[in-house]
């Protein structure tokens, strides 16, 4: 069964063509990770998926449904290079947020963001506002927050990116068994090939000018 279905998709930006009839189709269970040069797309693919853009020519549906209807139902969750935490709420509120948003009680909501909150080494920042944390703490809470309602897929962009090595191996690894335990689908970008081969059970490698997939590669490494 589809998770995510790109067909056709062309994504212009006035003058610029960023990404080029790009066809993906990701099935339900399945960590595809994208990799490529800078500019070659990749951000762009995993908005168009987010439903943060609306394709130029081409459609894109998310478990079925168009990817407005997905993002509509809260059918996935997003962790992106700029964390885009909310500043007026404190760390644990943030990661609360899309349990609100499914309208779990306030009583299980605290606890399973601090439970969160702990996985990503967070909990004693639980009651801090976001600007008043690292660029890396800030993004291990937009980790938390794309994981808090058990999404059915996770869209990650470069989301270890400003960590230190060993915070970035304890969350793959926990993001590994998260996606283990829960069968969540997982659209990750990053610029590591190491990272790509060590995560994902697919690589699409990218190319630039205009946009495209050049390859696709199925890993079978004993890695994990
Ligand atoms: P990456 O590290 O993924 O290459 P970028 O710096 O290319 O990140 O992009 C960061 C953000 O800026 C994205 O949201 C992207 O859509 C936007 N962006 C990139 N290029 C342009 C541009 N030429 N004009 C406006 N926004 C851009
Ligand atoms: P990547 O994530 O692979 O670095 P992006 O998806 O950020 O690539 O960008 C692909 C191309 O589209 C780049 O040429 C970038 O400058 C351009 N681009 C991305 N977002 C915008 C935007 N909002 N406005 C104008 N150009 C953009």
């Amino acid at each position: 069964k589809a998770m995510v279905e790109v067909s056709g998709v062309t994504q212009r930006f006035g003058t610029t063509t960023a990404l080029s009839d790009v066809s993906l189709t990701i099935a339900s269970g399945e960590f595809v990770t994208l990799i490529g040069p800078s500019g070659c797309g990749k951000s762009t693919l995993l908005r168009l998926v987010a439903d943060l853009l609306t394709p130029t020519e081409g459609t894109v549906h998310v478990a079925g449904k168009t990817a407005r209807a997905a993002r509509e139902a809260q059918d996935y969750g997003i962790a992106f290079q700029q964390a885009g935490l909310l500043e007026w709420r404190t760390v644990l509120r943030n990661v609360e947020l899309p349990l609100e948003l499914h309208g779990v009680g306030a009583r299980e909501r605290r606890a399973r963001a601090e439970e969160l909150l702990e996985v990503v080494g967070l909990a004693d920042v639980a009651d801090k506002r976001p600007s008043q944390l690292s660029g890396g703490m800030q993004q291990r809470v937009a980790i938390a927050r794309a994981l808090a309602a058990k999404p059915a897929l996770l869209l990650m962009d470069e989301p270890f990116g400003a960590l230190d090595e060993m915070t970035r191996e304890r969350l793959q690894d926990e993001l590994l068994s998260i996606r283990a335990r829960e069968g969540t689908t997982v659209l990750l970008v990053t610029h590591s090939v190491s990272e790509a081969a060590y995560l994902s059970d697919r690589v699409v490698v990218m190319s630039p000018r205009p946009g495209r997939i050049a390859a696709v590669v199925d890993v079978d490494l004993p890695l994990r």
